[in-house]
């Protein structure tokens, strides 16, 4: 038989050991819970400075790095967002096509550096001009420029146009080898189309394209149009 003495000793040694249990369990978990709540804090910060580099991504890859419009990636998908809205309310779409007038010759020249500069001014003019909702201007290629209008008329493609060619004049950027002026020129080629059977979007393209080569062809520094199809 056990002594009451002992009893006790074993209750409260019992007890003792129950109670350091429990408070290593309560710490275990303390400490999980702590390491818990770090972690989910570190992932909403990588979650964070994943989704700022995405951003930033996002606009490398459709904006072209030297006059920050928007790059020819980036304009092939705004005309197709353009082209259905266009196709759901019957609107026209507007497309010019702006070339520099003798860029090589201003390149050699001036050098390299100062028909970048020019470059960038250009775009710059024409982003100040086509500033309305749905309006895109984009660097299509090399020293061409490509501007989409929705919901103009023809007569507003031509005047337009003609404003884009004056204002580039405007920027009065001397140029020696120019056989079109003593200063920067471009020549722009409009095509207007309603989006439906007969007029897809390469038509539009295309007659912007073959118009600035007619204004290339007639002396540069001046606007042509081509009818589409539709
Ligand atoms: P045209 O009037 O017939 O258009 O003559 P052009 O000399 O402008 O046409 P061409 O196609 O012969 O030359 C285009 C020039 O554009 C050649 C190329 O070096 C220059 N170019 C293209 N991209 C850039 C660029 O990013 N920076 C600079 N500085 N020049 C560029
Ligand atoms: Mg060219
Ligand atoms: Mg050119």
């Amino acid at each position: 038989m056990l002594s009451s003495e002992a009893i006790s000793i074993i209750v409260i040694g019992g007890l003792v050991l129950l109670f350091l249990g429990v408070f290593l369990l309560y710490m275990k978990t303390y400490v999980l819970r702590e390491q818990k709540s770090k972690l989910e804090e570190l992932v909403a910060k990588r979650t964070v400075e994943l989704e700022a580099a995405n951003a930033q991504l996002e606009t490398l890859v459709r904006n072209d790095p030297l006059t920050g419009v928007m790059n020819r990636r980036g304009f092939d998908e705004k005309f197709e967002e353009e082209w259905r809205r266009a196709t759901r309310y019957g609107a026209f779409i507007s497309i010019l096509m702006i070339d520099v007038d003798y860029f090589k010759n201003y390149n050699d020249t001036l050098g390299h550096q100062a028909g970048d500069r020019a470059l960038k001014m250009i775009a710059a003019a024409l982003s100040k001009l086509f500033k309305r909702a749905g309006e895109i201007v984009a660097r299509y290629g090399g020293e061409e420029f490509v501007i989409l209008m929705p919901g103009v008329t023809l007569g507003e493609t031509i005047e337009a146009a003609e404003r884009a060619r004056l204002q580039v004049e405007e920027l009065k950027l001397s140029h020696p080898s120019s056989e079109a002026a003593a200063v920067v020129t471009v020549s722009i080629g409009h095509s207007i189309g309603l989006p439906g059977k007969e007029n897809s979007k390469t038509a539009l393209i295309s007659a912007a394209d073959k118009a600035l080569y007619k204004a290339k062809v007639n002396g540069r520094n001046r606007v042509e149009g081509e009818k589409t199809p539709g």
